[in-house]
């Protein structure tokens, strides 16, 4: 069984090559090694922008046709939306009711995006708390990894904590080590003395590395143990840390190498700061795009010298050029022996050829846009069903099965 990842994006309408480049190259990717879960964040666009309602319909269609041209595949992946499933609403309020503030307090993102969003009026209960939202989102799948760039970090170590704190308050019942000692008996006795040694590793030394040895024997018996369930593993890792049944499962942060795009000015892409170029632009947008990008300063004149480092443009030769054109980019700059139309041409002709197949899927879809809806109604249905089963035991273990 593939281990599941999950991840979202806020709608923003039509995507650009910064969207591409930081995330969704990587989904695409992730795809074929993972069981990917990628939902269109609405009610966390709703947490910074809850005053415009007339556009959210248009930016979240938007968005995902932009995931399928990019090459997501609605076969491989589980595309959803997450105000189509009040279930992450549920789990989010129940565990709002534990989370102590101050851990939302201190999410760094939180002063961050305050500060950079002075604009807005942001001293609301669902800005504060959208990182608990986030974090029901992930349990609620029982993700294991959570794809991440740095600033997302503390997320995924507040869903951890949010984690294991539910199981410390709600997963040990008063038969929890009879149960776990059932499920034990399942292992042969080999497996069995070999997971104890691990546990007992664990609880007198704390080391990581048996813990990650007893979960990979776990994982080999749900493989190849007949009648081994989903809460033989759930009891067992509970027993292993000393937290009770894993109800929730602690996932991961999935660091992956992503490629940084500035945006045509040298600072972040961003529709809002006008300096993107998006992931359908026609080529002669393109071309104007990147032909008016901002350059090095000190090439007022066609012989000036120049130094890529102080130039937006060299970020983007960076993703999109080989050694070759970058070799020429860095001496016919160096030595003023390129003008800077010359040296954009490759980076257009680049994106271009980039753009292309995702100009050719889009088209696909923009031309029946019920299929659009189709493959997000099928991949939230999917959501809704996994999400459902967590929901259950979660009531259950909080005493509201009534
Ligand atoms: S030659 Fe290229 S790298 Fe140098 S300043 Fe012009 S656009 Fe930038």
């Amino acid at each position: 069984m593939r281990s599941r990842v999950l991840s979202g994006m806020r709608p923003t309408g039509a995507l650009h090559l910064g969207h591409y480049h930081g995330a969704l190259k990587n989904w695409v990717r992730l795809q074929a090694q993972y069981d990917c879960f990628f939902f269109v964040a609405d009610w966390h666009a709703l947490t910074t922008h809850y005053e415009e309602r007339e556009v959210m319909e248009r930016y979240v269609y938007d968005m995902v046709i932009d995931w399928l041209a990019a090459g997501l595949d609605p076969e491989q992946s589980t595309i959803f939306i997450q105000s189509r499933l009040p279930e992450h609403a549920e789990l989010f309020t129940l565990l709002s009711m534990g989370t102590p503030l101050g851990w939302l307090e201190r999410v760094p993102t939180y002063k961050d995006q305050m500060d950079k969003l002075k604009d807005r009026d942001l001293a609301t209960y669902g800005f504060l708390g959208y990182p608990l939202l986030q974090a029901a989102d992930i349990l609620i799948y029982k993700a294991a990894y959570v794809p991440v760039g740095e600033d997302q970090a503390s997320h995924v170590e507040l869903t951890r904590e949010v984690a294991r704190r539910f199981n410390h308050l709600y997963g040990r019942s008063s038969d929890f080590e009879a149960r776990a000692a059932v499920a034990l008996a399942k292992l042969s006795k080999d497996d069995a003395r070999y997971f104890e040694k691990q546990r007992k590793t664990f609880g007198e030394t704390g080391a990581a590395e048996a813990v990650a040895k007893a979960e990979g024997l776990l994982k080999k018996a749900a493989g190849t143990i007949e009648g081994w369930s989903t809460d033989d593993t759930d009891l067992l890792t509970g027993h292993l840390r000393g937290s009770g049944k894993a109800i929730l499962v602690e996932p991961q942060a999935l660091h992956t190498e992503v490629l940084r795009l500035p945006g045509l000015d040298g600072t972040k892409m961003s529709k809002s700061y006008g300096n993107a170029i998006l992931m359908r632009d026609d080529p002669a947008v393109v071309t104007k795009k990147v032909r008016g990008m901002t350059t090095d300063p000190a090439r007022v004149r066609r012989t000036d010298p120049g130094d890529p480092e102080k130039c937006p443009v060299w970020q983007f030769h960076k993703v999109y050029s080989d050694d070759a054109t970058q070799a020429w980019v860095v001496k016919g700059c160096k030595t003023a022996g390129i003008g800077c139309l010359d040296c954009k041409q490759p980076v257009i002709d680049a994106i271009v050829a980039e753009q292309q197949p995702w100009r050719e899927r889009a088209e696909k879809y923009l031309a029946n846009p019920k299929q659009v809806h189709w493959i997000a109604e099928m991949g939230t249905e999917r959501a809704r069903t996994i999400a459902r089963h967590t929901m259950k035991d979660v009531r259950d273990a909080m005493g509201l099965n009534y």
